[in-house]
């Protein structure tokens, strides 16, 4: 089993099949045959399973073929890239493809064989869900087209159609959170009112001492578990839309890459608090009450997380490399939302596109109680 790399096969030709997140069908690109779930559990579609062998990459034919999500013009892998990456043998063609140690599903760049390694899928790696692409590879090109549109400072030749073809589907180990905030809040309202009568003009300030305590529950707070992924990127591609995720089933893998967590629940938790505090403060605060001013703001959070659950979610990725400096372009694989950089030929610093802040706040957010209040 640990060498063991599985392809779906086509019912009709026996060709490799690969999931096509538009159409939600598993597709055949020898013989164009389109297959639902149903119908290939009804013809009773076959896997391929051949052990594969696999040897340190700098033991690897040249040139290496680095397949990932990066585009670099005549760049070799250096030996630090190397130390962490496999060759291992095309099942199909015997060419030698290169990946690295946290792969969970690939692919042959020479003959498009759609390889998954089950091994890297199993015990406390195996996803409790995936969520589907609903976009496919001409979607992520025609996006990228139009982030690069008009943008006169873009290095020539930046939209050649051998970086579009680097762009490739991933699918991103993410941990989601159910995560319980107990707050503790205080505060000073101020009320000020003036009168006048014949001789004086009065004003009165009303303190008020406000306290709220209680609890508040968050659902699926998404995370990724994954070293290589920027954090600051995987955070503007949300929201991911969980209610159409499927059960984990590896041949939607077929065709894409997929890789395993690297980072366990226990090294995401402060990036999870970190996250949600500041939405916890705003929403305790809420609903003042009627004070005209408010101020010295205190408040305390505990958290808890008992729950969270493994998943795996779609990204288009392409990572190019421009003088020296690392340009990522993303979309979302289910919405098509995008974030990216380019770079100008000017020297000019790169700008994001297309980031919205989400506020975390829209995660499934469920106030249970409020206990409390005004004193
Ligand atoms: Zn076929
Ligand atoms: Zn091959």
């Amino acid at each position: 089993m640990e060498n063991t790399a599985l392809t779906y096969l086509c019912p009709d030709c026996l060709a490799y099949l690969r999931y096509e997140g538009k159409e939600g069908k598993w597709v055949c690109d020898y013989c164009d045959g389109r297959f639902t779930r149903e119908e290939l559990e009804q013809r009773g579609a076959g896997t391929k399973q051949d052990d594969y062998e696999v040897k340190p990459a700098e033991e690897a034919a040249e040139p290496a073929v680095d397949v990932s999500y990066h585009y670099e013009e005549n760049v070799e892998l250096s030996e630090e890239d190397l130390s962490h990456m496999k060759a291992y043998i095309c099942p199909s063609c015997g060419a030698e493809i290169v990946t690295d140690d946290v792969t969970a599903a690939t692919f042959c760049v020479f003959c498009e064989n759609p390889t998954i390694l089950p091994s890297k899928l199993e015990g406390e790696y195996r996803p409790s869900a995936i969520l589907p692409f609903e976009t496919n590879k001409e979607d992520a090109k025609k996006a990228f087209l139009n982030l690069c549109k008009g943008k006169k400072l873009l290095p020539k030749g930046y939209t050649s159609e051998q970086r579009l073809e680097k762009i490739t589907g991933v699918y991103v180990p993410f941990w989601l959170f159910d995560c319980k905030a107990d707050f503790d809040y205080h505060a000073t309202g101020e009320n000020i009112s003036t009168w006048t009568d014949t001789r004086f003009m009065y004003t009165k300030t009303d303190l008020y001492h406000i306290h709220r305590a209680g609890q508040m529950e968050f659902e699926n707070i998404p995370l990724d578990a994954s070293e290589k992924m920027r954090d600051d990127l995987m955070d503007a591609l949300e929201p991911f839309h969980l209610e159409k995720k499927q059960p984990f089933d590896m041949s939607y893998l077929s065709g894409f890459l997929a890789e395993k967590y690297t980072y366990e629940p226990k090294d995401l938790y402060d990036r999870m608090t970190s996250r949600i505090t500041p939405g916890v403060e705003n929403k305790a605060g809420e609903a003042r009450g009627g004070y005209q001013r408010v101020y010295g703001v205190k408040c305390h959070t505990d958290f808890s997380s008992d729950k969270q659950a493994y998943m795996l979610l779609p990204v288009w990725m392409l990572i190019s490399r421009y003088n020296g400096k690392e340009y990522l372009f993303a979309m979302n694989g289910q919405t098509g939302k995008i974030v990216g950089e380019l770079p100008v030929s000017s020297g000019q610093t790169a700008k994001w596109f297309g980031i919205t802040f989400i506020i975390t706040f829209l995660i499934a957010m469920v106030i249970v109680f409020l206990v409390g209040g005004v004193f």
